[in-house]
């Protein structure tokens, strides 16, 4: 018996606004919605995070979510959307199944989906750029 609610929803064991489903994904109404349509695109195999995704589930999970904005952008006459995903609870994850969140986004909607940022001191951008490659 899983207790992940997100597989729970896949198996149809938790009620949910299903929008699209297919081999390899599953889209569905997030419940606490940013803006009218806010959609989270999921893999029907558990993983905690993009880290855990397989080649596979990735390219699907990234295929339905163009599907999603799409039929976003015209049925709900949204002028833009935002992507998220967040990985890790530092990140903000609060439901450890994978998942993509697919946000409708008005013109002058108030929502401040943008993040705050920082400036790199001298030189530290190549430090930076040197550690992330040296893990590709
Ligand atoms: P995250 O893990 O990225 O922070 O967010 C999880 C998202 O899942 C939240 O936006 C939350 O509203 C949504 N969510 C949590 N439980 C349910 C549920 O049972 N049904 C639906 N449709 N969405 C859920
Ligand atoms: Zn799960």
């Amino acid at each position: 018996m899983t207790e992940c609610i997100f597989c729970k929803i896949i198996k149809k064991e938790i009620q949910t606004t299903k929008i699209y489903e297919d081999e390899r994904t599953f889209a569905f109404l997030d419940i606490s919605p940013v803006n009218y349509g806010h959609a989270l695109v999921i893999p029907k195999v558990h993983s905690e995070n993009l880290l855990e995704m397989k080649e596979k589930d990735l390219t699907a999970v990234m295929k339905t979510v163009q599907k999603i904005a799409n039929a976003i952008m015209k049925g709900l006459k949204a002028d833009g959307f935002n992507l998220g995903m967040n990985n890790y609870p530092a990140a903000g994850q609060l439901v450890m199944h994978s998942h993509i969140h697919v946000m409708p986004r008005l013109k002058n909607d108030g929502l401040r989906l943008n993040w705050p940022n920082k400036k790199y001191a001298n030189g530290m951008d190549k430090d930076v750029a040197e550690t992330i490659i040296k893990h590709l």
